[in-house]
């Protein structure tokens, strides 16, 4: 049994290349911001001081994908030239790295083989200061997902405010955030530091897709075992959808998985077209999980309504919609239960804009009618797989 079960053949060459977490060296449709990106940290290695800089987008637009190679292009120069091993950059994800404390020791960590985990947040600060000022270091920190600091406001800030009190060496942040939201929240201090250049990844066609797709495919899977017309569906899709590299490789991926469960010598298009459910929950399973709670409260109350509510509201469009009143009714009840205080009715109205940047809800303003204005709102995607992640995790 064994022994069949490897024989069997895969429409796979490389699997690994075919995961959203494969960086190719070559990166089609992103020149510009490559050489962008460049321009920007480039005098460092000359000895210049260089600004920070801001980059935002969609998910799977390619911003890690693009920082990785830029800093490991970098890389390759400072190793081939003497005169700028002052210059250390450093990719942080700060998923894993979610306060000022943990970036700043992983740094120390980095640099110094003593193990600091339990001193002091100024410690280590002071102790990261004083490294970077004896050794000269101009410190280029990529911050991957910023918007997940828990402090980032005092996170930017302490790192920022360096620069004026070294009198040697040099700090500067890279921010990266997939949250276009994610700056109007930041304290305006930080915010003028943070984003004294910005850089804007935009999505995807679904052209640029099937080349990104197409690229893919000839290294991750075997010769002929992908359609064609199964490599435009999943470009479509993706396109339709958000325009992001990451479902539509996640669509392949899992197509091609399909396909080798059933024993199939090439993935099709009906692959594709099985794998679409599969891959929106994955994928609303890692937007969800990286919510603040409150938001999640929040989707989880328009997921509840749109599924147990049984008098129906239809918009000027014949759409069945929930009024914002309501949902922040059940959202109130929500936060109770799990023994938290509710936002304002204000914070509230913020909540809704940023679940619709996610596309996460849809909202409409309704004529005037007996109730006046009101915000209407529909669920964007679907709502029995919402429920499904979120009755787990919030307990009612
Ligand atoms: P983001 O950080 O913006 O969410 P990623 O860089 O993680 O996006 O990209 C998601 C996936 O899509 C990765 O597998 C990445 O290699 C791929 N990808 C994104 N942009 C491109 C591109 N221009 N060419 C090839 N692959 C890309
Ligand atoms: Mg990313």
């Amino acid at each position: 049994m064994f022994k069949s079960e490897l024989k069997r053949s895969s429409v796979f060459k490389n699997k690994d290349i075919v995961s959203p977490h494969y960086i190719p060296d070559i990166l089609p449709f992103r020149d510009d911001q490559i050489k962008e990106i460049i321009t920007n940290i480039a005098p460092a290695l000359s000895g210049k001081k260089i600004g920070n800089l801001f980059i935002y987008g969609k998910t799977g637009t390619g911003k890690t994908s693009t920082i990785r190679v830029v800093l490991a292009k970098m890389a390759e120069l400072i190793k081939e030239r003497t005169d700028c091993e002052s210059v250390i950059t450093t990719y942080i994800n700060c998923r894993n790295h979610n306060t000022k404390y943990r970036i700043i020791l992983k740094h120390i960590n980095d640099f110094d083989s003593h193990d600091y985990v339990g001193y002091s947040s100024s410690f280590v600060y002071d102790k990261l200061m004083d490294y970077i000022k004896n050794k000269k270091i101009a410190l280029i920190i990529v911050l991957d997902e910023i918007d997940l600091i828990k402090d980032v406001d005092e996170a930017v800030y302490s790192l920022t405010r360096a620069n004026d009190e070294l009198s040697s060496g040099s700090v500067s942040i890279i921010g990266i955030s997939n949250n276009v939201m994610f700056k109007q929240k930041l304290d305006p201090r930080t915010k003028s530091s943070l984003c004294e250049r910005e850089l804007v990844f935009p999505p995807y066609n679904a052209g640029e897709l099937t080349k990104i797709l197409q690229d893919r495919t000839a290294e991750g899977f075997n010769e002929n075992c992908v359609d064609d017309s199964a490599i435009r569906l999943a470009s479509a899709y993706a396109a339709q959808e958000s325009g992001d590299a990451r479902t539509a490789i996640l669509l392949l991926l899992r197509a091609g998985e399909l396909a080798d469960e059933n024993n199939e010598i090439q993935v099709v298009e009906a692959h594709v077209r099985d794998a679409k459910k599969r891959v929106e929950k994955d994928i609303l399973l890692d937007m969800v999980g990286t919510l603040p709670e409150q938001l999640q409260y929040v989707l989880f109350a328009v997921t509840r309504l749109t599924k147990y509510r049984t008098q129906t509201v239809l918009s000027h469009n014949g759409e069945d919609v929930l009024y914002s009143g309501e949902v922040y009714g059940e959202y109130y009840k929500i936060a109770k239960t799990q023994g938290k205080n509710p936002v304002s009715l204000k914070w509230f109205k913020q909540y809704l804009d940023e679940l619709e940047l996610y596309g996460l809800i849809a909202t409409t303003l309704s004529g005037k009618g007996v109730r006046g204005t009101t915000t209407l709102i529909k669920l964007g995607v679907d709502a029995s797989i919402l429920n499904t992640i979120l009755e787990p995790k919030i307990n009612m």
